[in-house]
């Protein structure tokens, strides 16, 4: 006999855990399963184990490189404890996935079962073999890592993402395949800690929508630490050279041969819908493999919905947890509710970090929408000139009649937290004139938005 669940909530990962809890908030009774490990991506092996690596690396670079533009000497060089980082990231993650742990266990209405979930019928599946039936499910099996087929590059030679995360000796010199936040940031944890590090990626402009002087002026501040960075390559292939691995490439009508110890494939991750049989349940997915869902976060069975990296909308955690308390909502209530679109703000990590959140110019003038735009540098900010951090910029986005805000892109310090201050701004649809009444204290990193806004806006 079957075991029967009201909801079943496949993935106990961040976006598993908010439809898990928004569900039996309303009362409902909630199984969530789980496969792997509990934690899921984030704590992990995403956003926690990268950013407290990030830390001491970028810490390192600073002391090594950046102390004497504050007026301070060190005797001597700092040097990495790399197996004591790791140790500590191990520990911290370790606290984060049991206090995770913990919070299901002690919610009522959520029961956490392990195993590999799979559909077997539009109400029903295996649960590692055991036929499991359900009224309402909500999918939140995330991504696993992805390497691209590309001539001659051999598996020994390979870093994933994963692999970064849990290097005690640090290869002399590593090719990064990938500008994402993943490439880029694990990237230049590896330039900091010693590594010579080449980056590639085959889009000509970065990323094809962001402003184009503004990313290079970002990625210009990346190579200034010695990251070697080449866009638009074609014509890839890795050949040995004696026993020397080197990959060669093309941008424009230069040819390049990058040598290299050891290869970090970032170039994006699959969805995890491989082994879970959509089929059976009438769930219509990508070419690539991702959930559909519609603006109820439904899949094409209106039962199931789904929520997180399977949905291929944007890998990253503020939307996964987003969708997945809106989908399992949804699940819970007879009849759903239409999800909003939500402004998602996202980050690089790196030094310094870049931020950006609503339209860029470039999908402004695809979808036709006048824009009014502005830009300032970090240089004519005095907190960043008296912190000796003046590599940054900022461009602003409005619509050109209503002024409404509604796009901004900048890199320099603390990007990843000042981009909050326009977030909210923007959810409340502020036009330029009602931010540009706002006091900002002097002197921060936030009067940048101010500044630039004032000379939108004309005032003084
Ligand atoms: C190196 C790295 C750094 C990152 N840094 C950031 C960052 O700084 N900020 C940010 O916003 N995002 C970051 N991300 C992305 C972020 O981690 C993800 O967007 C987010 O964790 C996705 O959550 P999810 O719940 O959709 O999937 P997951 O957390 O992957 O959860 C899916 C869960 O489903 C389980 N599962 C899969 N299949 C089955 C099955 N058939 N049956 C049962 N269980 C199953 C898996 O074991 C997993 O636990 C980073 C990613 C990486 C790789």
């Amino acid at each position: 006999m079957e075991h029967s669940h009201e909801i079943l909530v496949i993935g106990a990962g961040s976006a598993g855990r908010y439809a898990a809890r928004a569900a039996a908030s309303l009362g409902k009774t909630v199984t969530l399963v789980e496969s792997g490990p509990f934690g899921g991506l984030c704590i992990l092996k995403g956003c926690m184990p990268s950013k407290a690596l990030l830390r001491p690396a970028h810490t390192l670079y600073f002391l090594n490189h950046k102390l004497e533009e504050i007026g301070l000497r060190l005797e001597g060089k700092a040097f990495p404890d790399i197996p004591r980082m790791i140790r500590q990231k191990n520990a911290m993650i370790q606290e984060m996935a049991d206090d995770a742990l913990h919070g299901i266990e002690k919610t009522e209405g959520i029961t956490l079962e392990r195993g590999q979930f799979s559909f077997t019928g539009p109400h029903a599946g295996h649960l590692d073999g055991i036929p499991v039936i359900f009224e309402k499910a909500v999918i939140a099996t995330g991504s696993s890592l992805k390497i691209p087929a590309i001539p001659g590059l051999r598996k020994d030679w390979i870093l994933t993402s994963d692999d970064v995360l849990e290097l005690e000796e640090l290869p002399g010199s590593v090719l990064v395949m990938g500008g994402g936040p993943v490439g880029l940031e694990l990237g230049q944890y590896l330039l900091h800690l010693g590594s010579k590090v080449s980056l590639v990626d085959t889009n000509i402009n970065w990323h094809p929508q962001v402003d184009h002087e503004l990313a290079r002026n970002y990625l210009d501040a990346i190579e200034s630490q010695g990251m070697e960075i080449y866009l638009g390559i074609r014509r890839e292939e890795f050949v040995t050279r004696g026993n020397t691995p080197v990959f060669r490439c093309q941008t424009g009508d230069s040819h390049h041969e990058i040598p290299f110890d050891k290869v970090l494939v970032a170039t994006g991750r699959k969805p995890n819908t491989e082994h879970l049989n959509l089929q059976a349940a009438n769930i219509n997915t990508s070419r690539h493999g991702h959930v559909h869902v519609d603006n109820y976060l439904r899949t094409s069975n209106h039962h199931i919905y789904a929520a997180g990296d399977v949905t291929g909308v944007l890998p990253v955690l503020n939307l996964a947890t987003f969708q997945g308390e809106h989908a399992g909502r949804n699940a819970a209530l007879a009849n759903p509710i239409p999800v909003r679109s939500p402004l998602v703000p996202i980050s690089i990590f790196t030094e310094p970090e870049y931020a950006r959140v609503g339209i860029t110019e470039t999908q402004a003038r695809d979808r036709k929408i006048p824009v009014q735009t502005g830009r300032i540098s970090f240089s004519d900010l005095g907190k960043a000139i008296v912190n000796r951090q003046t590599q940054g910029g900022l461009k602003i986005v409005a619509h050109a009649k209503s002024r409404e805000i509604l796009g901004v892109e900048l890199f320099g310090a603390g990007a990843s937290d000042l981009i909050h201050t326009l977030t909210v701004a923007m959810h409340f649809h502020s036009t330029l004139d009602q931010y540009q009444e706002i006091l900002h204290i002097h002197p921060t990193f936030s009067e940048i938005f101010k500044y630039l806004i004032d000379e939108m806006t004309d005032s003084l």
